[in-house]
Protein backbone atom coordinates (compact mmCIF):
# COMPACT_ATOMS: atom_id res chain seq x y z
CA UNK A 1 0.00 0.00 0.00
CA UNK A 2 0.99 3.51 -0.86
CA UNK A 3 0.73 4.91 2.66
CA UNK A 4 2.02 8.47 2.09
CA UNK A 5 -1.03 8.73 -0.79
CA UNK A 6 -3.60 7.39 2.03
CA UNK A 7 -2.81 10.09 4.07
CA UNK A 8 -2.86 12.62 1.58
CA UNK A 9 -6.14 11.87 0.05
CA UNK A 10 -7.75 11.71 3.47
CA UNK A 11 -6.37 14.89 4.41
CA UNK A 12 -7.58 16.89 0.85
CA UNK A 13 -10.75 15.32 1.72
CA UNK A 14 -10.64 17.15 4.98
CA UNK A 15 -9.54 20.01 2.95
CA UNK A 16 -12.75 19.73 0.77
CA UNK A 17 -14.87 19.85 3.39
CA UNK A 18 -13.72 22.96 5.40
CA UNK A 19 -12.95 20.68 8.23
CA UNK A 20 -8.89 21.12 8.16
CA UNK A 21 -7.55 22.44 10.82
CA UNK A 22 -4.96 25.16 10.55
CA UNK A 23 -2.69 25.62 13.99
CA UNK A 24 -2.65 29.12 14.73
CA UNK A 25 1.35 29.86 15.64
CA UNK A 26 1.71 32.36 18.56
CA UNK A 27 3.88 33.55 20.90
CA UNK A 28 1.66 34.37 24.37
CA UNK A 29 3.68 37.26 25.63
CA UNK A 30 2.93 37.30 29.66
CA UNK A 31 1.80 40.56 31.40
CA UNK A 32 0.37 41.97 28.18
CA UNK A 33 -2.15 39.05 27.67
CA UNK A 34 -4.79 38.81 25.48
CA UNK A 35 -2.09 39.95 23.04
CA UNK A 36 0.56 37.20 21.02
CA UNK A 37 2.55 37.43 18.44
CA UNK A 38 1.65 35.66 15.30
CA UNK A 39 3.94 34.25 13.28
CA UNK A 40 2.31 34.39 10.07
CA UNK A 41 3.23 33.71 6.28
CA UNK A 42 3.67 37.35 5.67
CA UNK A 43 5.87 38.06 8.96
CA UNK A 44 4.95 38.34 12.70
CA UNK A 45 2.65 40.51 14.60
CA UNK A 46 0.66 41.37 17.76
CA UNK A 47 -2.36 40.23 17.77
CA UNK A 48 -5.55 39.94 20.44
CA UNK A 49 -6.67 36.26 21.15
CA UNK A 50 -10.45 35.61 21.68
CA UNK A 51 -10.46 31.82 22.00
CA UNK A 52 -8.21 31.25 24.83
CA UNK A 53 -9.15 28.97 28.11
CA UNK A 54 -6.60 30.45 30.02
CA UNK A 55 -10.01 32.30 31.05
CA UNK A 56 -8.86 34.55 33.93
CA UNK A 57 -4.98 34.98 32.55
CA UNK A 58 -3.94 32.42 35.26
CA UNK A 59 -1.13 31.67 33.26
CA UNK A 60 0.70 35.12 33.74
CA UNK A 61 -0.30 35.65 37.32
CA UNK A 62 3.01 37.03 38.72
CA UNK A 63 2.32 34.22 42.17
CA UNK A 64 1.89 31.52 39.81
CA UNK A 65 5.02 31.97 37.74
CA UNK A 66 6.83 33.34 40.60
CA UNK A 67 5.91 29.72 42.42
CA UNK A 68 6.94 27.99 38.93
CA UNK A 69 10.42 29.84 38.86
CA UNK A 70 10.96 28.61 42.60
CA UNK A 71 10.61 25.32 42.19
CA UNK A 72 11.95 24.59 38.80
CA UNK A 73 15.42 25.86 40.63
CA UNK A 74 15.06 24.09 43.70
CA UNK A 75 13.73 20.46 41.96
CA UNK A 76 14.93 20.70 38.62
CA UNK A 77 13.32 20.39 35.42
CA UNK A 78 11.26 17.37 35.01
CA UNK A 79 9.46 14.57 38.07
CA UNK A 80 11.91 11.70 37.18
CA UNK A 81 9.39 9.28 37.12
CA UNK A 82 5.91 8.00 37.48
CA UNK A 83 4.07 8.16 40.70
CA UNK A 84 5.13 5.03 41.35
CA UNK A 85 8.75 4.98 41.05
CA UNK A 86 10.36 8.27 42.67
CA UNK A 87 7.73 10.60 40.57
CA UNK A 88 5.82 11.77 43.90
CA UNK A 89 7.37 15.10 44.79
CA UNK A 90 6.35 17.03 47.52
CA UNK A 91 4.80 19.46 45.12
CA UNK A 92 2.39 16.50 44.32
CA UNK A 93 1.10 15.89 47.19
CA UNK A 94 0.39 19.66 48.13
CA UNK A 95 -1.57 20.34 45.12
CA UNK A 96 -3.63 17.18 45.71
CA UNK A 97 -4.35 18.19 49.19
CA UNK A 98 -4.93 21.69 47.83
CA UNK A 99 -7.36 20.00 45.56
CA UNK A 100 -8.80 17.70 47.60
CA UNK A 101 -9.66 20.78 50.03
CA UNK A 102 -11.32 22.90 47.03
CA UNK A 103 -13.44 20.53 46.13
CA UNK A 104 -14.40 19.05 49.51
CA UNK A 105 -13.71 15.94 49.26
CA UNK A 106 -11.37 13.26 51.45
CA UNK A 107 -8.70 13.19 48.26
CA UNK A 108 -7.56 14.35 44.97
CA UNK A 109 -5.58 12.73 41.83
CA UNK A 110 -3.44 14.38 39.51
CA UNK A 111 -3.32 13.10 35.70
CA UNK A 112 -1.29 14.46 33.37
CA UNK A 113 -4.09 15.82 31.47
CA UNK A 114 -8.01 16.88 31.88
CA UNK A 115 -8.45 14.50 29.01
CA UNK A 116 -6.19 11.57 30.87
CA UNK A 117 -8.21 11.81 33.91
CA UNK A 118 -11.60 11.58 32.10
CA UNK A 119 -10.00 8.06 30.01
CA UNK A 120 -8.51 6.73 32.65
CA UNK A 121 -10.93 7.37 35.44
CA UNK A 122 -14.27 6.68 33.24
CA UNK A 123 -12.06 3.64 31.80
CA UNK A 124 -10.93 1.98 35.15
CA UNK A 125 -14.35 2.84 37.13
CA UNK A 126 -16.81 1.23 34.04
CA UNK A 127 -14.48 -2.03 33.32
CA UNK A 128 -13.61 -2.87 37.21
CA UNK A 129 -17.25 -2.34 39.01
CA UNK A 130 -18.97 -5.71 37.86
CA UNK A 131 -21.60 -5.64 34.76
CA UNK A 132 -21.63 -1.66 35.23
CA UNK A 133 -23.72 0.31 32.87
CA UNK A 134 -22.93 3.43 31.94
CA UNK A 135 -25.26 7.07 31.44
CA UNK A 136 -23.38 9.30 29.59
CA UNK A 137 -25.05 13.01 28.38
CA UNK A 138 -25.47 13.51 24.66
CA UNK A 139 -22.99 16.09 24.23
CA UNK A 140 -20.22 14.73 26.73
CA UNK A 141 -16.28 15.58 25.65
CA UNK A 142 -14.28 13.27 23.28
CA UNK A 143 -12.26 12.04 26.52
CA UNK A 144 -15.47 11.00 28.40
CA UNK A 145 -16.38 8.99 25.67
CA UNK A 146 -12.84 7.32 24.37
CA UNK A 147 -12.79 6.23 28.63
CA UNK A 148 -16.70 4.76 28.40
CA UNK A 149 -15.84 2.75 25.31
CA UNK A 150 -12.34 1.78 26.25
CA UNK A 151 -13.70 -0.03 29.31
CA UNK A 152 -16.05 -1.93 27.31
CA UNK A 153 -18.63 -1.72 29.81
CA UNK A 154 -22.54 -1.19 28.52
CA UNK A 155 -23.05 2.74 27.84
CA UNK A 156 -26.72 4.31 27.07
CA UNK A 157 -27.00 7.95 26.24
CA UNK A 158 -29.50 10.45 27.59
CA UNK A 159 -30.49 13.36 25.80
CA UNK A 160 -28.51 16.43 26.63
CA UNK A 161 -28.99 18.03 30.02
CA UNK A 162 -32.09 15.94 30.52
CA UNK A 163 -32.60 14.09 33.93
CA UNK A 164 -36.01 12.70 32.52
CA UNK A 165 -34.70 10.66 29.98
CA UNK A 166 -31.46 9.70 32.16
CA UNK A 167 -34.52 8.90 34.78
CA UNK A 168 -36.29 6.92 31.87
CA UNK A 169 -33.27 4.53 31.12
CA UNK A 170 -32.49 4.36 34.86
CA UNK A 171 -35.83 2.81 35.16
CA UNK A 172 -35.36 0.34 32.79
CA UNK A 173 -32.15 -0.88 33.88
CA UNK A 174 -32.09 -4.19 36.18
CA UNK A 175 -31.71 -2.45 40.02
CA UNK A 176 -28.96 -4.77 40.83
CA UNK A 177 -26.29 -3.21 38.09
CA UNK A 178 -24.00 -0.60 39.23
CA UNK A 179 -24.25 2.34 37.29
CA UNK A 180 -22.74 5.73 36.90
CA UNK A 181 -23.83 8.68 35.27
CA UNK A 182 -21.32 10.62 33.45
CA UNK A 183 -22.39 14.20 33.03
CA UNK A 184 -20.02 17.76 32.52
CA UNK A 185 -21.44 21.22 33.94
CA UNK A 186 -20.49 23.82 31.61
CA UNK A 187 -20.70 22.66 28.07
CA UNK A 188 -17.72 24.23 26.22
CA UNK A 189 -19.46 24.85 22.92
CA UNK A 190 -23.05 25.70 23.49
CA UNK A 191 -21.69 27.11 27.17
CA UNK A 192 -25.59 25.98 28.74
CA UNK A 193 -25.04 24.67 32.00
CA UNK A 194 -26.41 21.06 33.53
CA UNK A 195 -28.71 21.01 36.03
CA UNK A 196 -26.92 19.22 38.25
CA UNK A 197 -29.18 18.81 41.44
CA UNK A 198 -32.00 17.28 39.25
CA UNK A 199 -29.64 14.84 37.91
CA UNK A 200 -28.25 13.89 41.06
CA UNK A 201 -31.93 13.39 42.46
CA UNK A 202 -32.49 11.17 39.86
CA UNK A 203 -29.14 9.23 40.47
CA UNK A 204 -29.94 9.07 43.92
CA UNK A 205 -32.85 7.54 43.64
CA UNK A 206 -31.53 4.71 41.35
CA UNK A 207 -28.83 4.82 43.36
CA UNK A 208 -25.97 5.41 41.00
CA UNK A 209 -22.69 7.21 40.75
CA UNK A 210 -21.97 10.47 39.45
CA UNK A 211 -18.93 11.25 37.67
CA UNK A 212 -18.92 15.25 37.12
CA UNK A 213 -16.44 16.96 34.68
CA UNK A 214 -16.04 20.47 35.79
CA UNK A 215 -13.33 21.33 33.49
CA UNK A 216 -14.66 24.63 32.00
CA UNK A 217 -16.18 25.53 35.33
CA UNK A 218 -12.84 25.27 37.57
CA UNK A 219 -11.68 28.64 38.58
CA UNK A 220 -14.78 30.24 37.60
CA UNK A 221 -17.50 29.80 39.72
CA UNK A 222 -18.68 29.46 43.65
CA UNK A 223 -17.38 31.28 45.99
CA UNK A 224 -14.11 30.34 46.08
CA UNK A 225 -13.85 29.35 42.46
CA UNK A 226 -13.98 25.46 42.61
CA UNK A 227 -17.00 25.22 40.18
CA UNK A 228 -21.22 24.71 39.12
CA UNK A 229 -21.09 21.81 41.90
CA UNK A 230 -19.64 24.45 44.58
CA UNK A 231 -21.79 27.69 43.57
CA UNK A 232 -24.91 26.02 43.81
CA UNK A 233 -23.80 23.67 47.33
CA UNK A 234 -23.91 20.18 45.78
CA UNK A 235 -20.09 19.07 45.76
CA UNK A 236 -20.95 16.66 48.16
CA UNK A 237 -23.71 14.75 45.70
CA UNK A 238 -21.28 13.98 43.38
CA UNK A 239 -19.47 10.75 43.50
CA UNK A 240 -16.31 11.74 41.58
CA UNK A 241 -15.18 15.73 40.19
CA UNK A 242 -13.20 16.00 37.33
CA UNK A 243 -11.12 18.97 36.36
CA UNK A 244 -8.44 20.12 34.48
CA UNK A 245 -5.47 22.38 35.41
CA UNK A 246 -4.85 23.71 31.73
CA UNK A 247 -8.02 26.21 31.35
CA UNK A 248 -9.18 28.45 34.44
CA UNK A 249 -6.25 27.62 36.08
CA UNK A 250 -3.62 28.54 33.93
CA UNK A 251 -1.07 25.45 33.75
CA UNK A 252 -1.65 21.83 32.72
CA UNK A 253 -2.93 18.63 33.89
CA UNK A 254 -5.99 17.14 35.46
CA UNK A 255 -7.33 15.41 38.14
CA UNK A 256 -10.35 13.61 39.85
CA UNK A 257 -11.31 14.79 43.53
CA UNK A 258 -13.10 11.79 45.49
CA UNK A 259 -13.28 9.89 48.22
CA UNK A 260 -10.33 8.84 49.64
CA UNK A 261 -11.07 4.91 48.81
CA UNK A 262 -12.31 5.41 44.95
CA UNK A 263 -9.00 7.80 44.85
CA UNK A 264 -7.12 4.84 45.60
CA UNK A 265 -8.81 2.52 43.81
CA UNK A 266 -8.07 4.51 40.93
CA UNK A 267 -4.03 5.18 42.42
CA UNK A 268 -4.18 1.41 42.10
CA UNK A 269 -5.61 0.43 39.29
CA UNK A 270 -5.40 2.72 36.46
CA UNK A 271 -3.06 2.20 33.47
CA UNK A 272 -3.34 5.71 32.97
CA UNK A 273 -2.38 6.96 35.91
CA UNK A 274 0.50 4.71 36.89
CA UNK A 275 2.54 4.46 33.41
CA UNK A 276 3.18 7.49 32.89
CA UNK A 277 5.65 9.98 34.28
CA UNK A 278 4.61 12.68 37.17
CA UNK A 279 3.96 15.63 35.82
CA UNK A 280 6.77 18.67 36.63
CA UNK A 281 6.88 19.65 40.13
CA UNK A 282 7.19 23.26 38.75
CA UNK A 283 3.80 22.75 37.37
CA UNK A 284 2.34 21.07 40.26
CA UNK A 285 3.75 24.28 42.40
CA UNK A 286 2.75 26.76 39.90
CA UNK A 287 -1.22 24.95 39.74
CA UNK A 288 -1.24 25.00 43.79
CA UNK A 289 -0.17 28.79 43.95
CA UNK A 290 -2.77 29.43 41.16
CA UNK A 291 -5.89 27.35 42.95
CA UNK A 292 -4.53 28.84 46.30
CA UNK A 293 -5.07 32.73 44.83
CA UNK A 294 -8.49 32.15 42.80
CA UNK A 295 -9.93 30.42 46.43
CA UNK A 296 -9.22 33.74 47.66
CA UNK A 297 -9.58 36.34 45.33
CA UNK A 298 -13.08 36.46 43.19
CA UNK A 299 -11.90 40.10 41.18
CA UNK A 300 -10.93 37.84 38.15
CA UNK A 301 -14.03 36.29 38.35
CA UNK A 302 -15.86 39.93 38.29
CA UNK A 303 -13.90 40.90 35.76
CA UNK A 304 -14.80 38.45 33.47
CA UNK A 305 -18.36 38.25 33.97
CA UNK A 306 -18.43 42.30 33.47
CA UNK A 307 -16.61 41.60 30.21
CA UNK A 308 -18.66 38.95 28.58
CA UNK A 309 -22.42 41.05 29.82
CA UNK A 310 -20.21 43.93 28.10
CA UNK A 311 -19.44 41.61 24.20
CA UNK A 312 -23.24 40.90 24.72
CA UNK A 313 -24.29 44.03 24.72
CA UNK A 314 -22.16 44.99 22.31
CA UNK A 315 -22.94 41.99 19.90
CA UNK A 316 -26.79 42.63 20.32
CA UNK A 317 -26.27 46.80 19.61
CA UNK A 318 -24.42 45.07 16.36
CA UNK A 319 -27.24 42.43 15.83
CA UNK A 320 -24.98 39.86 15.13
CA UNK A 321 -26.62 37.02 16.50
CA UNK A 322 -24.78 35.08 19.73
CA UNK A 323 -26.66 32.40 21.60
CA UNK A 324 -27.54 33.12 24.68
CA UNK A 325 -26.28 30.85 27.73
CA UNK A 326 -25.80 31.83 31.49
CA UNK A 327 -21.91 30.67 31.30
CA UNK A 328 -18.61 32.63 30.14
CA UNK A 329 -18.46 31.21 26.71
CA UNK A 330 -19.90 33.11 23.74
CA UNK A 331 -21.08 31.41 20.70
CA UNK A 332 -21.19 33.13 17.80
CA UNK A 333 -22.98 31.32 14.99
CA UNK A 334 -22.18 31.02 11.62
CA UNK A 335 -23.97 27.68 10.47
CA UNK A 336 -21.27 27.13 7.15
CA UNK A 337 -17.26 25.58 7.32
CA UNK A 338 -16.68 27.70 4.69
CA UNK A 339 -17.61 30.96 5.66
CA UNK A 340 -16.75 30.31 9.36
CA UNK A 341 -12.96 29.69 8.17
CA UNK A 342 -13.09 32.65 5.84
CA UNK A 343 -14.45 35.34 8.95
CA UNK A 344 -11.50 33.52 10.85
CA UNK A 345 -8.98 34.32 8.44
CA UNK A 346 -10.19 37.94 7.95
CA UNK A 347 -10.41 38.85 11.27
CA UNK A 348 -6.81 37.75 11.65
CA UNK A 349 -5.50 39.28 8.25
CA UNK A 350 -7.37 42.39 8.24
CA UNK A 351 -8.17 43.00 11.81
CA UNK A 352 -5.32 40.98 14.22
CA UNK A 353 -7.84 39.16 16.00
CA UNK A 354 -7.39 35.57 16.48
CA UNK A 355 -10.64 33.08 17.29
CA UNK A 356 -10.23 29.68 15.76
CA UNK A 357 -13.11 28.56 14.20
CA UNK A 358 -14.99 26.03 15.50
CA UNK A 359 -15.87 23.32 13.00
CA UNK A 360 -17.23 19.83 12.71
CA UNK A 361 -16.54 17.23 14.42
CA UNK A 362 -16.17 19.08 17.58
CA UNK A 363 -19.71 20.31 16.68
CA UNK A 364 -22.12 19.14 14.38
CA UNK A 365 -22.40 20.65 10.70
CA UNK A 366 -24.09 23.31 9.96
CA UNK A 367 -23.62 24.66 13.95
CA UNK A 368 -20.48 26.45 12.95
CA UNK A 369 -19.35 28.96 15.02
CA UNK A 370 -16.88 31.32 16.30
CA UNK A 371 -16.59 30.97 20.20
CA UNK A 372 -15.26 34.14 21.81
CA UNK A 373 -14.20 33.77 25.56
CA UNK A 374 -13.82 37.40 27.43
CA UNK A 375 -11.28 37.50 29.90
CA UNK A 376 -10.82 40.37 32.29
CA UNK A 377 -7.58 40.92 30.33
CA UNK A 378 -9.78 42.19 27.63
CA UNK A 379 -10.41 45.85 27.78
CA UNK A 380 -13.88 47.54 26.58
CA UNK A 381 -11.87 48.84 23.22
CA UNK A 382 -10.95 45.07 22.89
CA UNK A 383 -14.38 44.44 22.70
CA UNK A 384 -15.30 47.73 20.57
CA UNK A 385 -12.55 46.66 17.96
CA UNK A 386 -13.99 42.62 17.77
CA UNK A 387 -17.48 43.81 17.12
CA UNK A 388 -16.39 46.76 14.71
CA UNK A 389 -14.74 43.74 12.90
CA UNK A 390 -17.23 41.48 12.84
CA UNK A 391 -19.82 44.02 11.76
CA UNK A 392 -17.44 45.21 9.23
CA UNK A 393 -17.00 41.14 7.83
CA UNK A 394 -20.59 40.18 8.88
CA UNK A 395 -22.07 41.98 5.18
CA UNK A 396 -19.22 40.45 3.17
CA UNK A 397 -19.38 37.48 4.38
CA UNK A 398 -23.23 37.76 3.27
CA UNK A 399 -24.61 36.31 6.81
CA UNK A 400 -28.36 37.76 8.45
CA UNK A 401 -28.09 39.92 11.11
CA UNK A 402 -30.93 39.81 14.16
CA UNK A 403 -32.54 42.73 14.71
CA UNK A 404 -30.69 45.35 16.77
CA UNK A 405 -31.14 46.23 20.47
CA UNK A 406 -31.68 49.84 21.46
C1 LIG B 1 -10.54 20.48 27.52
C2 LIG B 1 -11.49 19.44 28.07
C3 LIG B 1 -11.02 18.29 28.72
C4 LIG B 1 -9.56 17.92 28.69
O1 LIG B 1 -8.82 18.69 29.55
P1 LIG B 1 -7.27 18.90 29.22
O2 LIG B 1 -6.66 19.25 30.52
O3 LIG B 1 -7.21 19.99 28.19
O4 LIG B 1 -6.76 17.61 28.68
C5 LIG B 1 -11.91 17.47 29.36
N1 LIG B 1 -13.23 17.73 29.36
C6 LIG B 1 -13.73 18.80 28.70
C7 LIG B 1 -15.18 19.04 28.73
C8 LIG B 1 -12.88 19.67 28.03
O5 LIG B 1 -13.36 20.70 27.34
Amino acid sequence: MDFERFFEDKLDELKQAGNYRYFADLERRAGHFPRALHHGETGSRDVTVWCSNDYLGQGQNPLVLAAMEDALQECGAGAGGTRNISGTTHHHVLLERELADWHGKEAALLFTSGYISNWATLGTLAAKLPDCLVLSDANNHASMIEGIRHSRAEYKIFKHNDPADLERLLAEADPARPKLVAFESVYSMDGDIAPIAQICDVAERYGAMTYLDEVHAVGMYGPRGAGIAEREGLSHRLTVIEGTLGKAVGVVGGYIAASAKLVDFIRSFSSGFIFTTAIPPAIAAGAAESIRYLKKHSNERDGQKEQVAYLRQKLDRAGIPHMENESHIVPVMIGNAEKCRRLGDWLLERHGIYVQPINYPTVPKGTERLRFTPSPCHSHADIDALVDALADLWGQCALAHVAKAA
